[in-house]
């Protein structure tokens, strides 16, 4: 019996690992078109490779954006912990940082691979290099074979874990969605999530670099209806936002900027709160000591102790822009003036114009149709012997570990029920 798993990411790895162990005596290959495998798990959690979250497994789900429920028995038949011990047990140690993300100890990414790689090794399972599948040959309803550059191969189950169209340099270039489609299945809109939103404001080119700590964050369309909020940390880059709280809203909002339809988009602003810790009456008052002390100054003078030096000349000049003469001497400043500095600190805003691209984003949020998978075995419902996992699926988390965790639980399930089949059917 032949398992082959198109995609050696963590989703078809760990399917291959799973599908080995349940079955010792199924032929299983990985094809995969890099000369290595897990590019993408290289770049996770900035090279350091953050591979789950050791928050309790039941707490897992309110971090997936997009159909989370779909994920039960997966997570809960392959959990976080399965993770941990199964690279502590070939080799990768692992630690636990802020927010409960799991790292290797070595603090290198590619501790997490070559340890699964030496755990492929001993289980015997075989691998294809610069192999491509460009088609998966069915029959009858059922999974027959592959289709490569390097010729053809007869398959009893294929498992699709192509990844989906984020950083598709390192290789997820969507092809899964092809096979989805080839096979009769549904595919639902695919968008960059987990990335930078850029802005229409010109004056957002000053702010490069700059990073807000502990501000907050109101998402609204044109009519003032909230669609996201969040407290955090947010930076300033080329013509956009990203950091921290930037990056989560992203994975709620980029269906209405980047969708086909007309209907669901919206125009959408992101209102910055500079100061949440503070009420209104708490503002005024600091602005009144802050004027105080720079009482021989210019208004345009006088922030230095209330913003970063940096957001200064903006900040001043979005003042100018509702009527306010910065250059009055703090002296000068009457309650009016102080309402409408404490109206910018309390929303300074940017008019989102977009999100970044799938060569920028972290995950891919949409993808092959949950409704047209188990959840229980994630084989296809319409071509027996098909199985997806992985970010291929319609299913997208926050960071946090969350998104390998999925590949891995999804990934594991795959192969297991891939294999089991196999030993019901001998
Ligand atoms: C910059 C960045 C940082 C990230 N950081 C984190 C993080 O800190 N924590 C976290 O949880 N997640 C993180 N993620 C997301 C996470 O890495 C992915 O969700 C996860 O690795 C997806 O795994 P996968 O196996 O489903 O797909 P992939 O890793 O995309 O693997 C798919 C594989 O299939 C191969 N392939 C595709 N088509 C074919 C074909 N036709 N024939 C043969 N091979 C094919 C590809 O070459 C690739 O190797 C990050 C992602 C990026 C881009």
């Amino acid at each position: 019996m032949n398992i082959y798993i198109i995609g050696g990411g963590a989703a078809g790895m760990m399917a291959a690992i799973a599908a080995k162990e349940v079955n010792e005596n199924a032929e299983v290959h990985i094809i995969e078109k890099n000369d290595k495998l897990g590019k993408k798990i290289f770049i996770t959690g900035k090279g350091r490779g953050n591979m789950t979250n050791a928050q309790d497994i039941n707490e897992f789900f309110k971090n997936y954006v997009t159909n989370p429920r779909f994920l039960y028995s997966a997570l809960y038949d392959f959990t976080n912990l399965d993770v941990i011990k199964l690279l502590e047990n070939n080799g990768c140690k692992t630690k636990i940082e802020r927010g409960d993300r799991v790292f290797p100890v070595s603090d290198h990414a590619y501790s997490i691979t070559d340890s699964l790689k030496h755990y492929m090794k001993k289980l015997g399972i075989q691998i294809h290099y610069k192999t491509e599948v460009r088609k998966i040959n069915y029959k009858g309803g059922k999974v027959i074979g592959l289709e490569t550059n390097h010729g053809k191969y007869p398959a009893d189950r294929v498992i699709v874990a192509t990844g989906g169209l984020a950083y598709p340099s390192t290789g997820s270039t969507g092809d899964g969605y092809i096979f989805a489609k080839d096979a009769g299945i549904n595919v639902t809109e695919t968008y960059p999530s987990l990335v930078c939103l850029t802005v229409h404001e010109p004056d957002v080119y000053r702010l490069k670099g700059l990073t807000l700590k502990n501000i907050s964050i109101n998402i609204c369309d044109d009519k003032g209806k909230s669609f996201y909020k969040d407290f955090g940390d947010m930076d300033f880059i080329d013509e956009g936002l990203r950091g921290p709280v930037i990056i989560s809203a992203s994975a709620i909002i980029t269906k209405y900027l980047n969708s086909s339809d007309p209907t669901l988009r919206k125009e959408l602003t992101v209102h910055i709160n500079l100061k949440p810790a503070l009420n209104d009456q708490q503002l005024d008052e600091r602005l009144l000591r802050d004027f105080h002390e720079f009482r021989n100054k210019e208004l345009r003078n006088a922030f230095s102790n209330l913003l970063p030096a940096q957001l200064i000349p903006v900040f001043t000049s979005r003042l100018e822009s509702k009527g306010v003469d910065i250059n009055k001497k703090t002296t000068e400043v009457d309650k009016e003036t102080r309402k409408k500095v404490v109206t910018l600190l309390r929303d300074f805003e940017f008019n989102i114009s977009g999100t970044g691209s799938f060569k920028e984003a972290i995950v891919t949020q949409g993808g092959v149709s949950v409704k047209d998978i188990s959840p229980k075995t994630m084989e296809s419902k319409k071509i027996s012997g098909l199985y997806f996992a992985g970010e291929v699926l319609d299913v997208d988390g926050y960071t946090g570990g969350f998104n390998m965790q999925m590949a891995f639980s999804t990934g594991h399930l795959a192969g297991r029920s891939a294999a089991e089949e196999d030993i019901e059917m001998s």
